[in-house]
């Protein structure tokens, strides 16, 4: 047993899985780039007012917070999403509206550990302040299911729902407060409890006691107003005409607080329906006005990156990238020469790798080919004696001698040319 572990519900992701993590980030980037969202990175803790900015009904908030006092005694949390951060950068710079950002990064949330669910996870995400326009709905919706198609991912849900405008949804709760206290001997102890503290929580319950109390409780649309619902009817228009599949669920009032009008999940359907939410977002409206700023209407998705590649695994997409390297040197002779020609190489642009403490031929020769290089550059007495190199294709196994002062020119013609590291 090491003397350390890591904690529960945290992991270390290691190669070639964290390389698979940067590859998810970096086409997330791409995709949301090219429609016009600027990367925000945000402090991974903030003064925990910030957080509870996002509802003092929802578990994040009450039950989940790594929040400890720092040595100046201020209140600290480490920030559990980030749309709440987002806000708070809004409402501090005061940048001009419409504002399209992405981030990407890690959150943290006192969960109970499971298949999928995690203390630290990652989440890559958008959000934009200060449009009210259905059609970035759309657009935002439209990204986040796009995003699951690039990855390959075919077995993708979308589920939306509108919250209704402020009123609309506090109308609601006090319905659903009347309707399930009228019923809540029928419920299990655990919707009683979540009942007392947001009744709309109990509609998430997945407990079959809590099923057939659920199907009957009130319906959200019938508290919509007049402009929310158009605003909603916008929305599944605009998916419509964009071609994007999704499904109506009037019981989908998502985790956090915040979320007006319209709220949508990402679900995987390869998943155990535990956890098998990959992503979700929604509207929110008031958050910015929360922390300080003005009234400034906001919108945008967060996706789970742990979770969306156990989908990958599970569908069998987004597969690991082998690291290619151009050229693994073995050096015989003193282990210099390695130094040497790995500098020239890396300066030249070319990716290479070596071997150390002063190992036989055949152990270098099988680290070479481990390493996936397409070249061997072979450097023993014999080289030296005759300012050669010996330089073999690791893939057809065909020898070259390269006169030393050739070898840039030699790896360019058959390689490619690269870009110079060096000015
Ligand atoms: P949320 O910020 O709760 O709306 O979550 C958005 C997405 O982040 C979810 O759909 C999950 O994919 C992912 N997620 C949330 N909490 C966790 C967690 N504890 N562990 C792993 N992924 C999570």
């Amino acid at each position: 047993m090491p003397t350390f572990q890591t904690s529960p519900g945290t992991r270390d992701i290691l190669p070639p899985h964290a390389a698979r993590s940067r590859e998810f980030s970096r086409v997330f980037a791409e995709h949301v780039e090219s429609a016009g969202y600027e990367c925000i990175v945000t402090p991974m803790f903030e003064d925990l007012g910030v957080f509870q900015r996002l509802g003092d009904a929802t578990d994040v908030v009450t039950k989940e917070m790594y929040d400890f006092f720092d040595k100046g005694g201020r209140h600290i949390a480490l920030r559990p999403e980030q749309t709440a951060s987002v806000c708070r950068a809004f409402a501090e710079h005061r940048p001009t509206p419409p504002w399209k950002v992405w981030y990407s990064g890690s959150n943290f949330r006192y969960e109970r550990p499971q298949a999928g669910r995690f203390r630290q996870f990652d989440q890559v995400g958008i959000e934009v302040l200060g449009v009210d326009d259905p059609m970035l709905d759309v657009e935002v919706i439209a990204l986040g299911w796009k995003f699951y198609t690039l990855l390959g991912l075919k077995d993708v849900e979308l589920v939306i729902n509108s919250l209704g405008d402020a009123g609309d949804r506090e109308n609601y709760v006090e319905a659903l407060r009347i309707y399930f206290n009228n019923c809540i001997d029928q419920l299990s102890p655990e919707a009683q409890s979540t009942l007392l503290k947001n009744p709309l929580r109990v509609l998430d319950s997945k407990r079959e006691q809590d099923q057939v109390i659920i199907s009957g409780a009130p319906i959200i649309s019938s508290f919509w107003s007049q402009s929310a619902a158009e605003h909603f009817t916008a929305v599944c228009q605009g998916l419509d005409l964009v071609g994007v599949p999704y499904v109506l669920n009037e019981k989908l009032v998502r985790g956090l607080d915040y979320y007006r009008r319209t709220t949508f999940e990402y679900i995987s359907r390869a998943l155990d329906s535990a956890q098998n939410a990959v992503g979700g977002g929604g509207r929110y409206d008031g958050l910015v006005e929360d922390l300080g700023g003005p009234p400034t209407p906001g919108i945008g998705f967060a996706i789970g990156v742990d979770r969306t590649l156990i989908a990958c695994d599970v569908e069998g997409c987004f597969p690991f990238g082998s690291p290619k390297i151009d050229v693994f040197v073995i050096d015989t002779v003193d282990g210099t020469h390695a130094l040497l020609v790995n500098t020239s190489l890396r300066d030249a642009g070319f990716s290479s790798d070596r071997a150390y403490d002063n190992r036989s031929m055949k152990a270098q020769m099988k680290s070479a080919d481990r390493s996936g290089a397409a070249f061997a550059v072979i450097i023993g007495s014999n080289e030296i004696e005759q300012s050669v190199y010996t330089v073999r294709n690791l893939g057809s196994s065909e020898q070259f001698t390269v006169a030393i002062p050739d070898l840039l020119t030699f790896l360019s013609t058959h390689l490619g040319p690269r870009r110079r590291n060096t000015p």
